[in-house]
């Protein structure tokens, strides 16, 4: 969540209907993948040898798969590792350390993911549905409402692509191996849950079964589906949670985060403190700075009693209005002063750089994800 990608319709997806895509290694477990190896009757070690060449190497090109005899090579990525994105754009700012993706799927629908480079990580910001159904007032994603949830491994793929765009050594400052990975693209990751559960899945299991990162470099937003904030704390994942608030109170928040007419800022609260007592996490809240509509006086001494004594880390977010739209972003002096009245309040705050802000001057909070497990590189104010 906390995404503003705007992106514009493709004529070419119109008319088309949404529809999941064709199976690929990453939805399957490695016993799953075995299986379909043998029911394609290769030996079920070869489903171990491609998917060392997708998670272990980042490679997908049959041709480089030379410990695969020359006569299965193609059938075998052909079913195992169907195209998935196709890049529509590529774009770069931040003098290189920023580079934001745009993928056509298999059925027209169109998704983003962002790559960050810090000198010490690397960072990639994903999607994990296409468009969004959660209706905030303030993101253009959610103005065009939800196309439809992405597959375990559409979700995966971006990450493992970006993967090798920064061991290409594309991204400028950085390490070559990305290492931390955001929900925080278009869509609501908890609406997709089953989907977003099997990626995270993929992404810290340990070559060749997967990634390989740390769970704990793993990010998953939220609007605050109560719920599934719950099922995640049984997961026996340790992932960062990160709660869009946005507001302290029901009556402004009922307006920005609609699904809050659904659960309320104290209920939601509830299960992200109990998310943290289970798995030790800090929760960072989301608070997109709006100007003259959330960014009070009061409501930083409200948050800031909500928040005080909790395991929790403020990150506040500068919006970066989409062209057109009613909403800006707060003055820096009352960005300080809500710092400030935070801080006071005893609560960990800091304010999120702004990386690829310049890139479609849309992208803002897609970009804005950069790092949330608490101790981002974010500019403090
Ligand atoms: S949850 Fe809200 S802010 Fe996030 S992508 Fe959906 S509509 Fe936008």
């Amino acid at each position: 969540m906390t995404s503003l990608p705007l992106i514009s319709v493709d004529p070419d997806a119109r008319g088309r209907r949404p529809s999941m895509p064709p199976r690929h290694l990453a939805d399957l477990d490695l016993p799953g993948r075995q299986a379909l190896v043998t029911e394609l009757g290769e030996p079920a070690f070869r489903a171990k040898q491609v998917s060392n060449h997708y998670f272990g190497r980042l490679v997908r090109d049959p041709e480089r798969m030379t410990d695969l005899p020359a006569a299965t090579r193609e059938r075998l990525a052909g079913e195992l590792l169907p195209t998935l994105l196709t890049p529509v754009r590529e774009l770069a700012c931040d003098d290189g350390a920023t580079r934001k993706a745009l993928w056509r799927l298999h059925d027209g629908s169109l998704v983003e993911s962002v790559l960050m480079g810090y000198p010490d990580r690397v960072t990639v910001c994903i999607s994990s549905q296409a468009g969004c159904g959660m209706a905030c007032p303030f993101c253009a994603t959610g103005q065009a409402g939800l196309t439809r949830n992405l597959s375990t491994a559409e979700i995966v793929d971006q990450a493992v692509y970006l993967a090798g765009v920064a061991a290409s050594g594309a991204v400028s400052g950085s390490p070559p191996r990305l290492s931390h990975v955001v929900f925080m693209g278009m869509g609501e990751p908890l609406a997709n849950y089953s989907r977003v559960v099997a990626a995270i899945r993929r992404l810290v299991a340990p070559a060749p079964e997967g990634l390989g990162l740390s769970q704990r470099h793993i990010t998953v937003s939220t609007v605050g589906l109560v719920p599934a904030i719950r099922r995640l704390a049984s997961e026996d994942l340790s992932v960062t949670l990160a709660l869009s608030l946005h507001a302290p109170d029901d009556e402004l928040r009922d307006e920005l985060v609609p699904v809050n007419q659904r659960w309320k800022v104290s209920e939601v609260l509830d299960a992200a403190w109990d998310y943290a007592a289970t798995t030790g996490r800090r929760v960072s809240i989301e608070y997109a700075m709006i100007k003259d509509v959330n960014d009070q006086p009061w409501r930083a001494d409200l948050l800031g009693r909500l928040l005080a004594g909790k395991l929790a880390h403020v990150n506040l977010i500068p919006l970066n209005p989409t062209p057109g739209s009613r909403w800006d972003a707060s003055p820096k002096p009352v960005e300080r002063e809500f710092v400030r009245r935070l801080r006071d309040a005893g609560v960990s705050t800091t304010v999120r750089d702004t990386r690829g802000r310049e890139i479609d001057g849309a992208c803002g909070q897609l970009a804005a994800a950069g790092d949330t497990d608490g101790d981002s590189r974010a500019a403090t104010a």
